[in-house]
């Protein structure tokens, strides 16, 4: 390209995403003339979806602005907490993402999730039709123009992405409503209509049952899965939300 010549600054946070000689500060930048700015900033490596606003010369604007020569261009990053156009806010997470998917349903956050790789293209109609912020660590999947909304997942640990979400969208939490296998909320359920599905000694030792309307598992309150219990009381603290006076375990 030998087109208007622009300097560019990324955002410290965003610098993971641009070749090693971008992440100091200031570089130039050569464009051609005709592509947007958000055309020239994703071509840099940095998903839209996790540019913030975009500042040419100190006044805010488009993705689809032209740059011209001489431009100072800042790429800042998204706000947190980030406001999701088209409530409510639920989420879709590709096969990568199953323990965070299965953490946010512990939570009661709407955590859609495939288990199998249905593909990109797959993914990102899903994402569309259901309104679904789409969660990944692949940045070609999030590149592509039919997502509804996406987020860059930046941590390869579960606890660390868990943060990440719940920091950046804030939803509601509203821990033991969900089930952890497919999503589905939970209502309340007598004994005798889950007694099948149970071992005797749960048959037992609890009463205080729930069943998933979508699955059917059933699930009770019990003292195990302190592993849990302590993902929950550790998101409500930091996270907020309505928590509930005991955990519920999984049969
Ligand atoms: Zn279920």
């Amino acid at each position: 390209m030998n087109g208007p010549e622009i300097d560019l600054e990324v955002a410290p946070e965003l610098r993971l995403f641009v070749a090693h000689d971008r992440r100091a500060g200031r570089t130039s930048v050569t464009t051609d003339g005709s592509s947007t700015l958000g055309h020239v900033v994703e071509s840099l490596g940095v998903p839209l979806t996790e540019a913030g606003q975009l500042v040419v010369d100190g006044r805010p604007v488009p993705v689809s602005h032209i740059p011209s020569a001489g431009e100072l261009v800042e790429v800042r990053p998204v706000e947190r907490p980030q406001r999701v156009p088209g409530a409510p806010l639920r989420f879709l997470l590709d096969v990568h993402l199953g323990t965070l998917a299965r953490r946010l349903r512990l939570l009661g956050v709407d955590a859609a999730y495939e288990s199998e790789d249905i593909g990109d293209a797959a993914l990102a109609t899903l994402s569309a039709k259901e309104q679904r912020v789409l969660l990944s660590r692949d940045r070609g999947l999030l590149r592509r123009r039919e997502i509804w909304a996406g987020a860059y997942i930046y941590s390869d640990r579960p606890e660390a992405q868990l943060r990440d979400v719940l920091g950046r969208f804030a939803p509601v939490l509203a821990p033991w409503t969900r089930c952890t296998a497919c999503n589905g909320k939970l209502a309340d359920a007598d004994k005798s209509s889950v007694s099948a599905q149970l071992e005797q000694g749960t048959r037992q030792s609890y009463d205080v049952f729930a069943q998933c309307t979508e699955c059917g598992r059933a699930y009770w309150r019990g003292a195990h899965h302190a592993h849990l219990e302590t993902i929950v009381a550790d998101a409500v603290r930091e996270f907020g939300g309505l928590s509930t006076e005991a955990p519920t375990a999984q049969a």
